[in-house]
């Protein structure tokens, strides 16, 4: 009794509530409708190795449009699903920047359709456009210190009745202008030598602004430290990527190496890690930020930034087989945080919410190989690091990767037209 005929049952070993599970999962319209041990339907699809929701990362730039020769909207989110990530959030600062509706329709109608995964679209708040955002924005991006094709805001971030208004997250980049300027430095020939140039300090400062804006739904971008999360208290979601926690500025990767806010000290990375290992940090994102082999070939005049939306599963997933980060921890962070902080239904094994799914083996551990990636620019310090990718990718019910290899046409859909929590 209880049969019921849906579009496709998935099977296998599912992450629920802290431990695997074999269960059987009916999918309708892509949504979940039912999950049990007895689940019948036309179409069964049986996945081996441990099945997790599809992960969200918040926090990409697809360079889509006006640097499509780094990176575009197929490129960066086939590299996504590769990586067991069926959601992307791509941040405004494309070359016309998304500050208000008419770049933000533009840019929305250029990569519609080119997608491989869902996305969102973020729109970049100046400090003096609130009323030009775009309401299908899925969040607000604020940079306090200059960076790449970004204007920024200073300390004098103002108009906050305004963007508070827009439901949805506000994410800001804390690396205080002043500070920055202050110890601007021509010439940087190293990691090292950036890192001063842009040093801690002048995060922690920012995030000291960030902490007292009267809004809800702050996330703090990509803190470097155990500090900067002192420093915010509960006062932010904070975000940090595979990079911070894992590289550091005497490791000799040169300018691929090269970001915003720099690779810190070793002392200060590790302590980083012991922190986001203990449970003090929220999301773990990528900030993936493709430049050309032209960009980087100088130190001193590189771009800064590196690709991450398709090894950032496999390396955290990786540091879980070696023991080193729990199962647990890995799924709230990498999967579920990011869902929730956005109102997806995603990011969870449940009904009503969308069937995203990605499994991997974790006996499956072997070197990241850049010539395997999927970007444009597949170059990066995690070159050789130890990873454990996905072997089938699951969005909303279709198979999308099928024994490492992607099996269908962009399907990709704008978050705003799925359904989410209310
Ligand atoms: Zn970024």
């Amino acid at each position: 009794m209880g049969f019921e005929m849906t579009d496709v049952i998935i099977s296998g070993s599912f992450y629920r509530e802290g431990k695997f599970e074999e269960l059987s999962v009916a999918v309708e319209d892509g949504i979940i409708r039912k999950i049990g041990k007895d689940v019948h339907g036309a179409k069964n699809i049986r996945i081996s190795g441990g099945i997790f929701p599809g992960a969200t990362d918040i926090h990409v730039h697809f360079r889509d449009p006006g640097e499509t020769h780094k990176e575009d909207f197929a490129s960066g989110s086939l590299s996504a699903i590769y990586g067991g990530t069926t959601t992307v959030f791509d941040m405004p600062n494309n070359v016309i920047p998304v500050t208000d509706y008419d770049v933000f329709e533009n840019k929305l109608s250029i990569v519609s359709g080119r997608s491989f995964c869902d996305f969102g679209l973020y729109s970049m708040y100046t400090g003096s456009n609130s009323s030009l955002i775009s309401s299908k924005s899925s969040g607000i991006k604020s940079y306090l210190g200059e960076s790449t094709n970004a204007t920024a805001v200073g300390g004098e971030m103002k108009g906050f009745d305004e963007i508070e208004k827009l439901p949805v997250p506000k994410v800001f980049h804390a690396e205080s202008f002043r500070c920055l300027k202050n110890h601007h430095t021509e010439g940087v020939k190293n990691l090292r030598e950036h890192n001063l140039s842009r040093p801690l300090e002048c995060e922690i400062d920012s995030l000291k602004d960030v902490k007292g804006f009267p809004l809800t739904r702050k996330i703090a971008a990509h803190i470097t430290s155990e500090d900067s999360a002192r420093t915010l208290g509960d006062s932010a979601l904070k975000e940090v990527t595979p990079h911070h926690l894992l590289l550091n500025d005497m490791d000799q990767h040169g300018s691929w190496a090269r970001v915003n806010p720099p690779l810190r000290e070793r002392e200060v990375q590790e302590k980083l890690l012991a922190a986001y290992l203990s449970g003090s940090m929220d999301i773990v994102s990528s900030d993936h930020a493709p430049h050309t082999e032209e960009d980087k070939e100088d130190f001193e005049f590189s771009k800064s930034g590196l690709i991450g939306v398709e090894t950032r599963i496999p390396l955290m997933l990786a540091l879980v087989k070696k023991g080193i980060l729990s199962m647990e921890r890995f799924y709230s962070t990498c999967i579920r945080n990011p869902a929730a902080a956005f109102g997806l239904r995603k990011g969870e094994l449940k009904e009503g919410y969308y069937a995203d799914f990605f499994a991997a083996n974790l006996s499956d551990m072997s070197g990241v190989k850049e010539r395997n990636l999927h970007s444009k620019t597949p170059f990066t310090p995690f070159n050789g690091f130890q990873s454990v990718f996905p072997n089938t990718v699951i969005l909303r019910g279709e198979v999308v990767i099928e024994n490492r290899e992607a099996i269908l046409e962009p399907m990709g859909r704008h978050v705003m037209d799925l359904r989410r929590v209310e």
